[in-house]
């Protein structure tokens, strides 16, 4: 076995056990491999040991390397924030969105995804621990989102759930109490707009997923325990 499909054999029973522990069966916790600054072969050697999910921050980064895998039925996960004028990329290539975090983006994205004849799940990104060099809503500003975004029809979106990132370097404690946060604003949102699939917590990365499973992530976002360091962000 290369070591690549070592350590995603490695993840994957990590995750399994972390989804079991809070009372889940495996397939309750999804896992996103997040492949930005790794290549094509990165994405189709791991592609060959069984992984599905694929995730990207940046489009004209994702948008080729989808293209060139796209006979293997991967699902494409788009993490990073949406410029305007990319808002028409991200909704033909990729099948989920984690980073919403505004109207005008909504708005556009469902234009074109509707256009396309597709569907494009969004998540609402919260900024939980306020932290001013994060993307992502304030907690305080999600119903005010959430009132305006049921007032109208998506026909290219489907809404289903939250995002968020713990502070970097985070305390298994801080880590939990920020996931379990996104949690409780979840729960808010399905009860106060009565959202039905609003089911999705994308929230875990490298440092701290098994945390983020213990808590309730449904999506786990991975980069550097499976494909190693990265360069640069
Ligand atoms: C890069 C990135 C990840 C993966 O981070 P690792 O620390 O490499 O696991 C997860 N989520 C988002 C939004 C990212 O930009």
């Amino acid at each position: 076995m290369s070591d690549l499909c070592e350590r995603y054999t490695h993840i994957m029973a990590r995750i399994e056990q972390a989804a079991r522990a809070s009372g889940r069966p495996a397939g309750a916790v999804r896992l996103v491999a997040v492949s930005k600054t790794h290549g094509v072969e990165a994405v189709e050697r791991l592609a060959a040991c069984g992984q599905r999910h694929f995730g990207e921050s940046r489009v004209q980064e994702g948008v080729p390397k989808i293209a060139a895998v796209a006979g293997a039925a991967l699902e494409w996960h788009f993490l990073g924030p949406v410029q305007r004028n990319k808002a028409r990329l991200i909704a033909r290539h990729f099948h989920w969105l984690h980073s919403l975090e505004g109207l005008d983006a909504a708005e556009a994205l469902s234009r074109h995804a509707h256009a396309a004849g597709t569907r494009l799940h969004v998540l609402i990104e919260v900024n939980v621990t306020a932290d001013a060099r994060k993307h992502g809503l304030a907690a305080a500003a999600l119903p005010a989102f959430l009132e305006a975004y049921c007032a109208r029809e998506w026909p290219g979106l489907v809404l289903s759930g939250l995002m968020t990132m713990a502070a970097h370097g985070a305390s298994e404690g801080a880590a939990r109490a920020t996931f379990a946060r996104l949690r409780g604003l979840a729960a808010d949102c399905r009860q106060g707009f009565g959202l039905t699939g609003f089911d999705e917590l994308s929230m875990g990365m490298s440092d701290d997923y098994p945390w983020a499973i213990a808590e309730g992530a449904t999506m786990v976002r991975v980069g550097r325990a499976l494909f190693g360091a990265r360069d640069a962000g």
